[in-house]
């Protein structure tokens, strides 16, 4: 084992993690993995809120005037059907935990037993947040405006990332995450006959247009060492072959690293759709719905994560350097605004097999990532805590950014 926790304890976070893998459930509907873990916290004596309809706060007290460090799990899963063919998949059809919130979540729960055994020690109250709907990109900010981070001066979360060795941990400066934008464009052209296209306004070709035109947004707009993605994954319109569509619907995302690269992506799609429209006198309307922002780790929490990782796994443990940009979203960028904090990658490749990517129906962990993941928060809840109780993390939040 490459953390040194107990067995025991190992065991324990293994067979919660497979009962939450065996009863996924989706964002916002955790009620089972929430009434799981409030059993969890019961039989740990730990105090807690529950200020949404799932999820769940927890507090391990510390010394009194310190603010809190809080550590993060997400809890939710995902509408998939899982094919893993493992003992302990999922038993809800069409419903699998393929991003490995399950081992998020029993991390967490295992941290807190090391963090109780180590409780006369602690420089500082550590909070609990077991979040739901991440991927949703929602409940981070939920549990922002129930006061989850109120009292708190850091915060630190972790993701299983099949990419690196299983105990290693991750950690860089700069961003990690990708905002996350999703966009609609409704078409209302003109119906009629298939043999009789000029008496109508196809939908179909202004909409093809716009697919075209979006693609060259990235790879002619904007710096190519500016990582950026337009992406449109749906795109619905017309009823039979002899009829010309009247309107179209396309829906898609938009990812950037950067707030001014995704400021201009939207900028872009909207004029795209401006000078579509104007060209096949078609109504085009563009809905931008706003999500995560960038998420970026900076300041000296990074370096609390790193020393975290170090003294609980070993020196060469740590990763100061990601394979690539991350164009994935995720909504612990939302608490980063509010207080400094890092996010991390786990490593938790398999030991023979490349693995398939998270969001797929085969996606497997390392569970061994169960003891390094729970070693690793522990102990940056310890380390997070020395910092704010000696003023060691003067850091200002994003605060303000968008
Ligand atoms: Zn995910
Ligand atoms: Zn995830």
């Amino acid at each position: 084992m490459i953390a040194s926790i107990q067995p025991s304890l190992f065991e324990r976070m293994v067979a919660l993690r497979r009962d939450l893998h065996r009863h996924p459930e989706l964002s916002w509907q955790e009620h089972r993995t929430t009434e799981r873990l409030v059993s969890e916290l019961d039989r740990l004596g730990l105090s807690y809120e529950r200020p949404l309809p799932t999820g769940v706060i927890a507090e391990i007290e510390g010394p009194p005037d310190v603010p809190s460090v809080a550590i993060r799990a997400d809890i939710d899963a995902l509408p998939i059907q899982e094919e893993t063919g493992l003992a302990y998949a999922s038993e809800i059809p069409g419903v699998m935990h393929a991003c490995g919130h399950d081992a998020h979540t029993a991390m967490l729960v295992g941290a807190a037993e090391l963090l109780l055994s180590r409780r006369d020690t602690l420089s500082a109250p550590v909070r609990l947040i077991f979040q739901p709907a991440e991927e949703l990109g929602a409940g981070a900010k939920s549990m922002l405006e129930a006061g989850a981070l109120s009292g708190v001066g850091a915060i630190f979360g972790g993701h299983v990332d099949r990419h690196y060795p299983t105990g290693t941990v991750v950690a860089v400066k700069g961003t990690v995450n990708a905002s996350t934008d999703a966009f609609r464009i409704s078409i209302r052209g003109q119906q009629g006959h298939a043999a009789r296209p000029h008496e109508t306004v196809d939908a179909v070709v202004a909409g093809s247009l716009i697919v075209m035109a979006v693609q060259t947004i990235v790879s002619r707009e904007i710096d190519p060492t500016h990582p950026s993605v337009v992406s449109i994954g749906r795109f619905e319109a017309g009823s039979a072959p002899n009829v010309i569509a009247g309107t179209a619907s396309l829906a898609g995302t938009i990812r950037a690293q950067e707030l001014e690269v995704r400021d201009h992506l939207r900028r872009s799609i909207a004029r795209i759709c401006e000078s579509v429209g104007q060209l096949h006198e078609a109504d085009i309307k563009l809905e931008i719905e706003e999500g995560t922002p960038p998420l970026v780790d900076r300041g000296p929490m990074v370096d609390v994560a790193r020393s975290a990782a170090e003294a609980a796994l070993g020196p060469d443990r740590v990763r100061s350097v990601v394979r690539g940009a991350n164009m994935g979203g995720e909504d612990f960028s939302w608490y980063l605004q509010q207080v400094p904090g890092c996010y991390v990658r786990l490593g938790a490749r398999l030991p023979d097999s490349a693995g398939y990517p998270a969001h797929s129906s085969r996606f497997e962990i390392d569970e061994e990532v169960l003891a390094s993941g729970a070693a690793w928060f522990a102990e940056v809840a310890v380390r997070g805590g020395c910092a704010l109780a000696t003023g060691d993390a003067a850091e200002p939040a994003l605060g303000g950014a968008r």
